[in-house]
């Protein structure tokens, strides 16, 4: 197989790991496209402002854990393969002088041992870096178990980095992986990179995200919303994105394969979870506001925001003109935007007298009518 062929087959096998910053209607599967020789590139902000696209691969597709969501776990029959640090490296900086692509997210999967496989990881970083000079965006998985002195050589390199907690709790994790440690292979290096790339640390430009799979074990969206909570506050990620479980791609063992979330319906899951990760970062909601069912899931009828307002019917209708920030970014229908426009339009002296004032009143500036008097 050559260089070009593996880049597609690990490019391909690369589709699950959401979690850099990648796809903009979060990271949806639909929104990549096909770039030159069959590859999926995606869409990614970029660090100056807009989007462009990313490429994102594996450096192998072997792999000696034994994650049961995935496909590619020691023992199953795939087709495998794997690029030198040089042949990565080359094929992307191909890409990358034409302008087909701003920058690489580079995973792998787990090669001998955790750091041999960074090894490998950082070889092709070391290559970009020094033989090509690549100033540009890189994304470097840090491998599950990685020594400390592995993963500082790769915040020394890349701009971000990331380090999949997939569960939110040491009983679930354990469903998920008997290779991987939740505790010493998972946290404790989560938490070496929080405390590196913290503001006035030594890699403080570094950005740390992390994923979850959603669906696999017997998690809840409460537990997993408490987690990224956590990771959130406590540990200063940057973003956790959440990934539904393909069933296709698991083992028979895990519940998620038995039962739990209705397959058809885990897409609309991730997207719940999106959403009540939108009400932390954005909209200053504790994680116990979020509201959850009685089985500890998010509601898949209507959105969190939605939920939380007819949990405190008490608090509604808001008046637009004298509600503070927080009770306003609480009205269903309203963003950010819309929230500054209001306090603007006050703080000039004006006043809301109808919805029009707003804005040309969309399905969401209507669904807001209910919540809000003038
Ligand atoms: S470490 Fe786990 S998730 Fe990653 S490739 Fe190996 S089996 Fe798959």
């Amino acid at each position: 197989m050559d260089a070009h062929e593996k880049l597609r087959l690990l490019a391909d096998e690369a589709r699950y790991d959401i979690s850099c910053a990648c796809g903009r209607k979060e990271n949806r599967d639909d929104h990549r496209r096909r770039g030159p020789g069959g590859l999926w590139l995606y869409p990614a902000s970029v660090p100056r402002g807009g989007t462009s696209v990313l490429l994102k691969t594996l450096l192998s597709s072997v792999c000696t854990n034994d994650c049961r969501y995935c496909h590619l776990r020691a023992g199953q029959d795939v087709r495998r393969c794997t690029l030198d640090p040089s042949e990565v490296a080359r094929l992307f900086m191909n890409y990358y002088e034409q302008g087909k692509v701003f920058g690489l997210f580079l995973s792998s999967g787990v090669l001998r041992s955790p750091d041999y496989t960074m090894d490998r990881l950082l070889g092709a970083a070391h290559i970009l870096r020094r033989r090509y000079a690549y100033r540009g965006y890189l994304h470097l998985k840090i491998i599950p178990g990685a020594s400390d002195a592995a993963i500082e050589a790769a915040l020394a390199l890349a701009s971000a980095v990331s380090l999949n907690v997939e569960a939110p709790t040491p009983s679930s994790f354990r469903l998920l992986s008997s290779t991987k440690r939740y505790e010493e292979d998972i946290v404790r290096p989560i938490r070496l990179i929080s405390r590196l790339t913290a503001s006035g640390g030594p890699y403080a430009r570094v950005k740390q995200t992390t994923q979850f799979v959603v669906g696999a074990a017997e998690e809840t969206d409460a537990q997993i919303v408490e987690a990224a909570f956590r990771l959130y506050r406590r540990w200063r990620l940057n973003r956790v994105y959440f990934s539904a479980y393909q069933r296709g791609a698991g083992d028979a063992s895990l519940p998620g394969q038995r039962g739990g979330t209705r397959p058809e319906d885990l897409p609309a899951r991730e997207h719940r979870l999106y959403q009540a990760d939108w009400l932390i970062r954005k909209y200053g909601f504790e994680a116990d506001e979020i509201p959850f069912e009685a089985d500890g899931n998010l509601s898949l009828a209507a959105d969190p925001k939605e939920m939380w307002a007819r949990r405190h019917p008490g608090r509604f209708p808001i008046n637009l003109n004298k509600a503070d920030r927080w009770e306003l970014l609480r009205v269903p229908g309203f963003g950010p935007v819309t929230v500054r426009r209001i306090l603007d339009l006050r703080r000039g002296g004006g006043r809301v007298r109808r919805i029009e004032d707003l804005g040309r009143p969309g399905r969401r500036l209507r669904e807001a009518t209910a919540y809000v008097t003038f």
